[in-house]
């Protein structure tokens, strides 16, 4: 475990240390495809077979052998001898000037060796067919073996199966994969003045969103969630939630009280109970983030504004819940767009700015949200991107160009 740091450290060394610190987990089980999104793999993937697995059409058409084409000036006249339908190949054979009907998706018998599309030929009877047009020999077939051989590794351990993942196992045949065992994470909120959704607020209250958002997050993930509700700001109660959770939890995720207010008892009771990493990252939004163990769970302590919250949940704790979870993290694509706007910026942390994209003078720029208040959340569920400003950098000129990091990623 690192050292306590009352000094800001960046972001990239908050997650080189995490990754550094954190050991993943070993155990592993089978899970049948219908389950496996979002779990990480525990072994290595090969192909069972060649993908395709046998030559096949990639048309409705008719196939022949382009050297038997009679040589000729002019149109040219096929035989329709017999038909490969998918489910269903062709069983015979092929003389000169014979074809086959054929259809997407069928085999492409070893005597032919090129297909040409219906709507290149006109049929001139059942059983008759003219070449509007010549065709390269090898035409619209998906050669065996094109896209992927057998016993070629197609995953690494660590991958985080993807829907599209799923549908390749299943082209291999495969019914279920060892996976890492799911991380079991438990969730607080902490604060006298949170109220569960549902109840009646008081003077001076407000709703506890974090944990609910936080919740989302996780379960998106693909973690088992224990969601422990509220603690108030009550150093024993604290020490004593944060005690038995780790007792059946990988990690801990508790949002608030970890900064240095007479009530943010979390890096306190983590000081005595368990140990601290650091507790200062120099991002905006966000700054006050513990990391550290009790006993054997990893903590992490988020800050209370609940964006805040999520954007270092999103960028510090969920890599290392996926470190710790075995999966090999990949951060998100970034590119450099130029500004639609000004951005404004104070030197100092890193900026996680919220931003969308839009189209002006033909080019896609980046837009501010709007407010970027820590507090409103509202900038965030409208976000296209972060705008990852660094921490040496002041205020952004309209079409300047800046990074950014693209949020959503439909398919994946
Ligand atoms: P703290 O980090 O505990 O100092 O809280 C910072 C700000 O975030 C305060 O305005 C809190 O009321 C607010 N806050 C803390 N926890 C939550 C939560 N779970 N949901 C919504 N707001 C919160
Ligand atoms: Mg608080």
């Amino acid at each position: 475990m690192p050292v306590s740091s009352s000094s800001m450290i960046s972001v990239a060394d908050a997650l080189a240390q995490m990754r550094e610190s954190i050991s993943p987990v070993t155990q592993f089980e089978p899970v049948p495809l219908a389950a496996l999104v979002d779990r990480v793999s525990a072994e290595p993937i090969q192909a069972s077979t060649d993908i395709p697995a046998y030559t096949n059409s990639a048309m409705d058409g008719y196939a022949y052998l382009s050297s038997g084409l009679p040589k000729q000036d002019g149109p040219v006249t096929l035989k329709i001898v017999g038909v490969s339908q998918a489910g269903h190949p062709f069983q015979g054979n092929l003389t000169a000037g014979q074809c086959i009907r054929i259809l997407t998706g069928a085999k492409v018998p070893s005597c032919v060796d090129t297909v040409i599309a219906q709507e290149q030929v006109k049929l001139n009877d059942a059983n008759q067919i003219t070449l509007l047009e010549p065709l390269p020999a090898g035409s619209n077939i998906r050669r065996q073996g094109e896209e992927l051989t057998a016993g070629q590794t197609v995953y690494q351990p660590g991958r985080r199966f993807n829907p599209v993942d799923i549908g390749l196992l299943a082209s291999f045949g495969y019914a279920s994969v060892k996976v890492k065992r799911k991380l079991k994470v438990a969730l607080f909120s902490t604060g006298d003045e949170l109220v569960t959704p549902g109840e009646a607020l008081q003077e001076g209250q407000l709703y506890d969103s974090n944990r609910y958002a936080l919740h989302a997050l996780l379960e998106r993930a693909g973690y088992d969630v224990i969601n422990l509700g509220l603690i108030p700001d009550h150093y024993d109660t604290i020490a004593d939630r944060f005690e038995k959770a780790s007792r059946t939890a990988d990690a801990i995720v508790c949002s608030g009280g970890v900064s240095v207010g007479d009530f943010d008892f979390t890096k306190q009771v983590l000081d005595s109970y368990g140990s601290v990493g650091f507790w200062k990252v120099a991002m905006k939004p966000g700054k006050p983030f513990a990391f550290g163990k009790v006993n054997n769970a990893y903590f992490f302590g988020l800050p209370g504004n609940p964006v805040s919250a999520l954007v270092t949940f999103d960028q510090l704790a969920a890599p290392a819940l996926a470190t710790l979870q075995g999966e090999h993290w990949q951060s998100r694509q970034r590119l450099c767009l130029r500004a639609g706007e000004v951005l404004k910026k104070r030197p100092g942390r890193a900026d996680f700015q919220r931003g969308w994209l839009r189209e002006q003078d033909g080019e896609t720029k980046v837009f501010s949200t709007g407010p970027q208040g820590s507090a409103m959340l509202t900038s965030l569920a409208e976000a296209d991107v972060f705008i990852r400003l660094c921490a040496e950098q002041g205020h952004v000129n309209a079409d300047e160009w800046v990074e950014v990091e693209i949020i959503s990623a439909p398919l994946r």
